[in-house]
């Protein structure tokens, strides 16, 4: 597997599959996740609400990934994962190692070759980006899977920075 580290917009790429960084409603919110609901059209949404009255009636729980349509996204997929919180008192890196594992899983499901991800749990949810990257970028490194590449698409200048010194 390839990986690569890019900086950008992760509803302008062209992969099999985008990763969101959603919240446990999968309702939508603001970053990422708001991004890929207002390119992506009403579809995801819907998409979205039938997983929430079928298999995830409470809620996607932090560390599992599910996938749905990318609407008019340029991408065939959105595999959305819901991050960790950040906690300075509570070791929670296992759940965020969780997201790309299980994200990659899913991937592998539906025959996705490329997929890119964002830093996942870097916004909102205040983790910090050093310790992200290394997470992400070794989390990747290590999960056996038939994608065949993995494409980081970071939006700011420091994250980039981050991503790139891990690599
Ligand atoms: P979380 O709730 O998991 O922290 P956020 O969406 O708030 O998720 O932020 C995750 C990361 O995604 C942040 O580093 C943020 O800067 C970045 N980000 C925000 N919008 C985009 C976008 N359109 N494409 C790629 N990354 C983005």
């Amino acid at each position: 597997m390839r990986i690569i580290v890019v900086q950008g917009d992760i509803t302008d790429q062209r992969a099999d599959a985008i990763v969101n960084a959603a919240n446990s409603s999968l309702l939508g919110g603001g970053g990422v996740d708001g991004a890929i609901h207002r390119k992506g059209g009403s579809e995801i949404l819907e998409a979205c609400r039938k997983l929430r009255a079928s298999a995830y009636g409470k809620g996607l729980p932090p560390g599992q990934a599910v996938a749905t349509t990318a609407g008019m996204l340029p991408a065939k997929w959105v595999i959305h994962t819901v991050g960790p919180v950040y906690s300075a008192t509570e070791n929670r890196s296992h759940v965020l190692k969780s997201c790309y594992r299980e994200s990659l899983h899913v991937a592998d499901e539906l025959g996705a070759s490329t997929v890119a991800f964002p830093a996942v749990s870097t916004g909102v949810y205040r983790w910090p980006m050093d310790d992200a990257a290394r997470i992400a970028i070794g989390t990747v490194r290590a999960t056996p899977t038939k994608v065949e590449e993995v494409r980081f698409v970071l939006f700011t200048d420091e994250a980039f920075a981050q991503f790139q010194a891990q690599m």
